[in-house]
């Protein structure tokens, strides 16, 4: 079941996979995902396909490649947008 948690997890993620979020932050989105199984589910893939991105990046990426993996992560994050509506 969504939330208005999920949303705000959603618009947050971003942020904290960016390392930019605050300790304040970084403890509600880990709270959150311990609590919601869907959430963590696009916590974790998109955590992996970042990985993959910045794994790839230190080898200069072609622009090709990076527009794909952008792609799945865009496909990875839709579905739970639209459940959240
Ligand atoms: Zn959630």
């Amino acid at each position: 079941m969504h939330t208005y948690k999920c949303k705000w997890f959603l618009e947050e993620l971003n942020e904290y996979l960016d390392d930019t979020a605050d300790a304040e932050l970084r403890q509600r989105i880990e709270q959150h995902i311990h609590e919601c199984p869907n959430c963590w589910v696009v916590f974790d893939s998109t955590k992996k396909t970042l990985a993959v991105y910045k794994g790839m990046e230190a080898q200069n990426v072609p622009a090709d490649v990076e527009q794909r993996l952008l792609k799945v992560l865009q496909q990875k994050l839709k579905p739970n947008h639209d459940e959240i509506r």
